[in-house]
């Protein structure tokens, strides 16, 4: 198979407007004939529901919580980037292009990636149309602030609840077109499977989580919105309902899986605190432009970290990358952290922790400064850990958070099924092998709002609507195939509840394809989780019916698919033999231990195809071209 990533010819700079300008259009007229499906409603999904409603097409969109406003996006807490320059601090299209790119560890597309980094300022203009109360200067301007792997203040925020704002502005306009008929949205509702009809993607298989129904929707395009798989750790910052399911599904119907292994850990969460857990908190990567990150000197040292003195102290982000400091990017900052708590100097009970640190940017600016920017953040780490971090220095360690890999898409976000568009988190994305701070808002936003309209436009141009309805062979085979499954999970009444398989899933994910990979691990992985899979299918317990609202069956489900996808996350860091981003191979390391990419043989978006239950699966490689930036060896010291 050629993957052909549609790149358009031209300068880098006018790369999409050209693409723009070439792209086939729909007449006015015609729009309403052809019908989208749209399966999300985070800010990826809302936002190309209501554009592409907007624009005159039919659409339905799907989403598995009681409210579109409750996708996992309004979680996000730190900020949005933008190019605007608003602090004159040398900011540029061009900058944020590079500091993403190399961000990255230069495993992204060029053209993709400065194509976000052009509409990232419309973003900001779409939302504050929409009445999005960004923070303010006393000036009346948007305000800004310093987020990780960048020496500019980009970073547009909303107190520490940006994804929250921005999703509510992008629930409105979908509201809008719900009430002006246009968008027809099914909550309550999760997707089984994709129909694909010759070779092109022509309806989702879906379960009614209340009834239980499960049935077919055709429509002339499908749009997967549906956010990251970060939870194959069972332990993860993200809302406890996100899943795998429908890109792997989708994969099973021969959309590739681009770059499966690239998870990112954050450094800045809550620690684990017992077995008792099934989620982790996230504390902000804004926290970093105050706070300062350190573990005491000595080993084992047992004093309250405000009784240390600070000569006693390691500043050991600010002591390894002096330009960046305490905002190197996320993959810098937990390995480091890892590297601190595995030399004994960690802190807290477990000593899996490290400080993060207000005292000295309380002391500057004042107390009431640091509680009016931090404030919700702070209440949240009260609650959780019962300290004050205005008292106490917080203590935070790495954890799963969001996930690079996902759906292979090219230039026109369509995945190699004709048809199947993948946008925001649930694609493989823009971030290559680290994604910084505050660019998945970005990039959901960009493939929503200002991307999609247009090329999928483009692809319906030339299809003709309404081929294929759900009374067609292939949409009552695969729902008879939904149906059986979920009729199968019912019947094994074993022994083991899902959580238990998934937290075991989890631990041995952690341990071999976590912060750091080692081949002998990864094989280790590749062997214990086909046995867990079998006992998942021999010893699973799951209580109630398949025809009532029954979450233990809807997280069976997920969890059979995190089963199957994890095996080829592992294959995929095995066969990565290089260190790149948040892919560190122990093998490959720089003598100071930083990642030691391997550019000759792995400059290449890893793309893979489902070839059956228990096939191997065929590995196709898109190659990267760099003609704008040179490869360096990321350097934040
Ligand atoms: C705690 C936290 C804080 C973050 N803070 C920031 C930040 O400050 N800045 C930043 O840029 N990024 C941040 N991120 C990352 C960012 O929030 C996500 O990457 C982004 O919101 C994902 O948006 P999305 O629309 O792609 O997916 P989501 O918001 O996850 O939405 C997925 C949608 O798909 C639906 N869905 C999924 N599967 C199915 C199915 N099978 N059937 C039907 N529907 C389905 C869901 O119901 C949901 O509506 C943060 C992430 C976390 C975990």
């Amino acid at each position: 198979m050629k993957l052909d990533p549609r790149i358009p010819e031209g300068p880098l700079e006018s790369k999409w407007e050209r693409c723009k300008s070439e792209l086939k259009l729909v007449s006015p007229a015609n729009k309403r004939k052809y019908k989208i499906l749209v399966v999300g409603t985070g800010l990826a999904g809302a936002s190309a529901a209501a554009s592409l409603a907007e624009l005159g097409f039919s659409v339905e969109c799907f989403c598995f919580q009681d409210s579109a406003r409750r996708a996992h996006s309004i979680a996000a807490q730190g900020g949005i980037n933008a190019a605007k320059n608003y602090q004159n601090d040398g900011d540029s299209v061009h900058r944020l292009f590079y500091d993403t790119i190399k961000g990255g560890d230069f495993r992204s597309r060029e053209a993709n990636v400065h194509r976000l980094a052009e509409i990232s300022s419309a973003i900001i203009d779409q939302c504050v149309a929409q009445g999005v109360p960004f923070a303010r200067e006393y000036s009346g301007y948007l305000a800004n602030r310093s987020f990780g792997g960048a020496q500019v203040s980009r970073t547009f925020y909303a107190r520490g609840q940006t994804g929250q704002q921005l999703l509510l502005g992008a629930y409105q306009a979908l509201s809008r077109q719900v009430d002006a008929g246009s968008v027809i949205l099914h909550t309550r509702s999760e997707m089984l499977d994709l129909v694909v009809v010759d070779g092109e993607a022509r309806g989702i298989i879906v379960r009614d989580l209340i009834g239980g129904k499960v049935n077919a929707f055709t429509g002339d395009a499908v749009v997967l919105a549906t956010g990251g798989y970060a939870n194959v750790f069972y332990l993860s910052t993200n809302a406890k309902g996100c899943n795998v399911t429908a890109t792997w599904r989708a994969a099973k119907r021969g959309a590739l899986f681009a770059n499966p292994c690239f998870t990112q850990i954050h450094p800045t969460c809550i620690p684990v605190s017992g077995d008792h857990q099934s989620k982790l908190t996230l504390m902000s990567e804004s926290l970093r432009n105050d706070g300062r990150i350190w573990v005491p000197k000595a080993k084992g040292d047992g004093r309250p970290g405000k009784h240390i003195p600070a000569d006693e102290r390691d500043y050991f982000l600010e002591r390894k990358y002096p330009s960046f400091g305490n905002l190197t990017p996320r993959d810098v900052a937990s390995r480091s952290v890892k590297e601190v708590c595995d030399e004994g100097r960690g802190v807290g009970k477990t000593g899996q922790g490290v400080y993060l640190d207000f005292s000295d940017s309380m002391g500057r600016l004042g107390k009431n400064v640091i509680e009016e920017r931090y404030g919700n953040l702070f209440q949240m780490y009260e609650k959780i850990t019962g300290e004050n971090p205005l008292e106490t220095p917080m203590r935070i360690y790495p954890a799963p958070h969001y996930t690079m890999g996902g759906a292979w898409v090219d230039y026109h976000l369509m995945s190699n099924l004709a048809g199947l568009f993948v946008i925001g988190e649930a694609n493989f994305s823009d971030h290559g092998a680290n994604r910084l701070g505050a660019s998945a808002l970005m990039q959901g936003l960009a493939d929503g709002y200002f991307i999609l309209p247009y090329t999928i436009s483009d692809y319906l141009a030339r299809t003709k609507p309404g081929t294929v309805t759900s009374d067609h062979p292939e949409c009552k085979r695969l729902e008879e195939e939904a149906a059986k499954r979920l009729k199968k999970l019912l019947s094994i009444r074993g022994r083991r509840t899902v959580d238990d398989i998934h937290r075991e899933l989890g631990t041995l994910l952690w341990n071999h394809c976590g912060m750091s990979r080692s081949e002998q691990g990864l094989r280790t992985a590749l062997e214990k989780i086909p046995e867990l899979r079998e006992t998942f299918w021999r010893d699973v317990t799951i209580l109630g019916d398949r025809e009532e609202l029954n979450q233990a069956l809807e997280r069976a489900g997920r969890v059979a698919d995190f089963l199957e996808f994890s095996e080829l996350m592992c294959r995929d860091a095995l066969e990565r033999k290089e260190s790149c981003g948040a892919h560190f191979r122990v093998e490959h390391q720089t003598e100071s231990g930083e990642a030691l990419r391997d550019d000759r043989h792995f400059k290449h978006v890893s793309a893979w195809e489902f070839k059956g239950e228990n096939q191997t699966p065929e590995l196709h490689q898109e190659p990267l071209e760099f003609s704008n930036v040179e490869l360096v060896q990321r350097n934040y010291a």
